[in-house]
């Protein structure tokens, strides 16, 4: 059964965990050049076509060396004769026998026949050699970086899902590949509902407020590299609400509104979603952002932000992100949350879970410790500016009281 038929407030989880459910990843993919990949979603596992390194090679200045055997019991050798120098990027032609070195730079192959590289401070040069220090204390593969220690030729490096970071990228291009098949960008439609709004940059008439929601969404769609369409104020008539949703409908994968969800006069949303399609409404216990609407328009996946300017950013956050990143191919797995000391009283009601602005710090002690950004109103867009964490306080939970443990969610790269 549907969690948001049931009786009373459905929790966020629930709610996730279903609308998750509900969700079939874009599968379509595109070959795209490595310089432009970073934050794109893989859509087939990488396996590497070498080793990385591609060979032992030296992690020190100094000299490679054959001591002969290392077995306890022999006088090892501690004077070699040189018979050449190897630079980064060059290949020793020969074979070192016993008691015999190559001077080697970082990052040279170590050439056959050495068994281990003393570092430059141990060494010193004299008439009859190269004599090194402690030659007891030498051991077998000493200061060699092994061909393979990194990434083993045949070895899955990242799996499909994986949305790439700069890390990955330098990953990738250390195996040579230099185009990855990707999953397409997500399309997202953004539509902002509302008689009363009016865009930054003009004049506000009585009455009117700026238009500021697609200013806090549209950002946090654009880090997840989707091609967005935007109709920044839709005014509230079923007409023009439906018009736009059934155009928006014909080439995105979701559609994103903010505000007309609730139960006010002018809150078409909802009629215009369950005339094109279908539509389920939620009471989330969650504050802010009970209401959100979610639903379908033939292909279309739709989702029914609350207007109010906190409500949106934080459904957004919590919900519609696991939503879009699973949509777009990505694997998710959950938010990371750290408990930390609250420096001050919070105002909670039980009933819902809320997720508070706040300012989290590290303390001397190694104790997170934090404290609320301010007033916590919904339309309190400030209360997001100032903070740099969500204190998510559960459920069931009443007020905090100063040195109680609460669990932080510090913001992420998609609000940060
Ligand atoms: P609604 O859900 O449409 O009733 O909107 C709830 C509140 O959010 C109202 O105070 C709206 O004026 C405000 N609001 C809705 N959409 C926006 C928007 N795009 N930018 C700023 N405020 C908005
Ligand atoms: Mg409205």
């Amino acid at each position: 059964m549907n969690p948001c038929d049931q009786p009373g407030l459905t929790p966020v989880d629930t709610a996730i965990e279903y609308l998750l459910s509900q969700v079939t990843p874009v599968r379509e993919q595109e070959l795209c050049p490595l310089e432009q990949a970073c934050g794109r979603v893989l859509a087939k596992d990488v396996i590497s076509p070498v080793n990385v390194p591609p060979a032992d090679n030296s992690a020190m200045d100094g000299y490679a060396v054959n001591p002969g055997s290392l077995d306890s019991g022999r006088t090892p050798i501690g004077l070699f004769r040189q018979r050449g120098i190897v630079l980064a990027g060059e290949v020793f032609e020969g074979v070192l026998s016993a008691g015999e070195c190559v001077r080697i730079m970082t990052g040279a192959v170590v050439p056959d026949g050495a068994k281990l590289v003393v570092m430059q401070e141990n060494t010193e040069v004299v008439d009859a050699g190269v004599r090194v220090d402690h030659p007891e204390s030498l051991r077998d593969g000493d200061n060699i970086r092994r061909a393979g220690e990194d990434i083993r030729h045949g070895e899955v490096v990242l799996a499909a899902g994986r949305r790439l970071t700069p890390a990955d990228c330098g990953l990738l291009a250390s195996i040579g590949i230099a185009d990855v098949d990707v999953v397409r960008p997500l399309r997202v439609s953004l539509l902002t509902t509302g008689d009363e709004l009016v865009a930054p940059g003009s004049e506000l008439p009585a009455g009117k407020i700026y238009e500021s929601n697609s200013f806090v969404l549209r950002p946090i769609l654009a880090r997840l590299g989707a091609e967005i369409s935007a109709v920044t104020a839709v005014s509230d008539t079923l007409e023009a609400i439906q018009e736009a949703l059934e155009t928006a409908a014909a080439d995105a994968d979701i559609i994103i509104t903010s505000g007309g969800v609730s139960v006010g006069e002018a809150d078409f949303t909802r009629t215009a979603v369950e005339a094109l399609g279908k539509l389920d409404l939620w009471k989330l216990a969650m504050k802010p952002g009970k209401p959100l609407a979610f639903g379908r328009i033939g292909k279309t996946l739709f989702l029914g932000l609350p207007g109010n300017p906190v409500s949106a950013l934080v459904t957004l956050h919590q919900i519609g992100l696991p939503v879009l990143r699973s949509l777009s191919g990505e694997t998710i797995s959950p938010p990371v949350r750290i408990p930390a000391i609250a420096s001050e009283r919070l105002k909670k009601r039980p009933g819902r879970a809320d997720y508070q602005r706040g300012i989290a710090e590290l303390h001397d002690a190694g104790q997170w410790q934090v404290r609320s950004t301010g007033q916590q109103g919904s339309g309190i867009l400030s209360s997001v500016s100032k903070a740099n964490c969500f204190i998510v306080l559960e459920q069931e939970r009443g007020h905090v009281e100063p040195g109680e443990t609460v669990m932080v969610e510090m913001f992420d790269q998609w609000l940060s």
